[in-house]
């Protein structure tokens, strides 16, 4: 059963760039071993409302940020890798995607690498939860990276782009609080709270399947399937621990409850994998 009906948009899920972690930080019972963890990019067309990215991953600009101290911190800890084929404009210049024709960035959290891209599209509207936009405004030096904030990512002119998620239409689904970004329900964001102040996912449909991308609500696929949190070494980066876990449970409930929905974390492989299975 549908969790809604929507409208179809068009969906590319694009890998760009990863970093290196121990399995057993991303989900407790995962082993140590290093793995990689690489970032999905939402790219959504609308025929009337052009396109949308979801978050933006890696870029030259993360690179830049975290080239000095404290910055550099953030890297050291979690080695990052940016092949050339997997820089954004790059794979949206592949699609025929102007920069300049991305007209929204759905942030799900201000995290560096979902927000490493946003210095490449100056014109786009930039929505997300206020409380996560003011607190990575407020953030500086150390403070800012022991909260994996890099604020040289952040244009100068957010506060001018921001558009608050808030001040969109809400509607419920099936439990979930939404916000109706285009005023059809064809992009819905949800408010999946937890892992940052203001965390959202997207829920849309394309090519008959329903999507709900989660960001880091759950960081793989075996997260929300096993209802296994991140490690407690991971737990100093999660703003509000009891919450991130029972959007974890709403999250296993509702891929227990609709077959046809396919929940996509934003650095899962195997995500990744059944989405280009059925695309
Ligand atoms: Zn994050």
């Amino acid at each position: 059963m549908l969790l809604t009906s929507q409208p179809e948009v068009t969906f590319h899920w694009l890998r760009v760039g990863h970093c290196k972690g121990p399995e057993a930080m991303a989900r407790q019972g995962g082993r140590l071993r290093l793995i990689e963890f690489p970032s999905y990019v939402g790219a959504l067309h609308h025929p009337q409302h052009g396109w949308t990215l979801f978050d933006t991953g890696y870029s030259a600009h993360f690179f830049e940020a975290t080239r000095r101290l404290p910055e550099l911190l953030y890297r050291s800890t979690l080695p990052v890798t940016l092949p050339d084929h997997e820089h954004l404009p790059r794979q949206l210049e592949s699609l025929d995607i102007d920069p300049g024709d991305v007209r929204r960035i759905v942030v799900s959290h201000f995290h560096g690498d979902h927000v490493g891209g946003l210095l490449d599209h100056p014109r786009a509207r930039i929505i997300a939860g206020s409380a996560g936009a003011e607190h990575a405004l407020s953030l500086k030096g150390i403070s800012a990276v022991r909260h994996a904030i890099l604020p040289a990512l952040l244009p100068d002119d957010l506060r001018d782009r921001f558009d608050p998620v808030e001040q969109f239409p809400r509607v419920q689904v099936d439990g979930l609080d939404t916000w109706d970004l285009l005023g059809d329900r064809s992009l819905l964001a949800v408010d999946l709270p937890g892992h940052m102040p203001g965390h959202l996912g997207l829920l849309f449909t394309s090519g008959g399947r329903q999507v709900l991308l989660v960001g880091d609500a759950a960081w793989t696929t075996r997260s929300f399937k096993d209802v296994a949190p991140p490690s407690r070494l991971a737990k100093g980066i999660m703003h509000d621990w009891p919450t991130t876990l029972s959007t974890l449970a709403t999250l296993h409930g509702l891929d227990a409850d609709h077959d046809d929905l396919l929940i996509l974390p934003a650095h899962c492989p195997e995500g990744h994998a059944a989405w280009t299975a059925g695309a």
